[in-house]
């Protein structure tokens, strides 16, 4: 089996190109961060304070999340709820960053991604892959960008959603979510020592993803 670990911040691109990346090399493409938002998305509906680390702790443990690769691609699941639709906003990028600093989260979360690694090649994106869940990873990737460019392009996104949002208050949301993500006490994002740092400030989509693959592989010769 091969991992192949992509880590970085909010907003740099890492699902879509960790994704066009997988399906070129036939591998399963692992978004981590859906799980940590269908958690935040599920507690938030259930009214827990999620500032309140101890709350968070104990109704994480109710909830068993569950990807399931569908035709159309990664659903996630809390019980028999799918709820891929629901996460995708702003609201709920902030609710996983704020549960997603509970050690308890991390904890419930950790031994389901080790699992997939175990019975599939991967590429799994989120913000501690390579330091903590795949640290023997064949390949790991600090995959980045700019905080003004990410903010353009999270602004474009949701553009072409039809829920437009000003500039001035994505990149807030951007750089408010870098600095939790960054600062907390587990886990926090940082590149590992062994990461490839791939800047995409200057690359569209395609670049992208030319340059994920030959980073790959030149790791694995894939
Ligand atoms: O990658 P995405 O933006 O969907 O992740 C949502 C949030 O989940 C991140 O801001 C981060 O706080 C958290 N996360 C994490 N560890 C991961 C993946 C995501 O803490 N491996």
């Amino acid at each position: 089996m091969i991992a192949v670990a992509i880590d970085g911040p909010a907003g740099a691109g890492k699902s879509t190109v960790a994704r066009r990346a997988a399906k070129e090399l036939g591998y399963v493409y692992v978004d981590t961060g859906a799980m940590y938002r269908a958690i935040g998305y599920t507690l938030k509906k259930q009214g827990v304070d999620l500032s309140d680390a101890a709350a968070v702790a104990a109704a994480v443990t109710g909830v068993d999340v569950t990807l399931r690769f569908e035709q159309d691609g990664q659903h996630v699941y809390c019980g028999d709820d799918d709820v891929t639709g629901f996460i995708r906003t702003p609201e709920i990028s902030l609710a996983a960053s704020a549960v997603s600093a509970v050690p308890a989260v991390r904890a419930h979360l950790l031994s389901l991604q080790q699992q997939m690694a175990k019975t599939n090649s991967v590429i799994m994106d989120g913000r501690d892959i390579g330091t903590v869940v795949l640290p023997n990873a064949q390949v790991k990737v600090f995959l980045t960008a700019s905080s003004a460019v990410r903010a353009r392009r999270r602004c474009l996104e949701l553009e072409q959603k039809g829920t437009p949002q000003p500039y001035e208050e994505v990149l807030r949301d951007v750089e408010e979510r870098d600095y939790q993500d960054a600062h907390r006490a587990v886990a926090p994002m940082k590149p590992a020592p062994d990461a490839v740092l791939l800047d995409t400030s200057g690359m569209d989509l395609d670049e992208s993803v030319q340059a994920l693959l030959g980073i790959i592989r030149e790791k694995v010769g894939a």
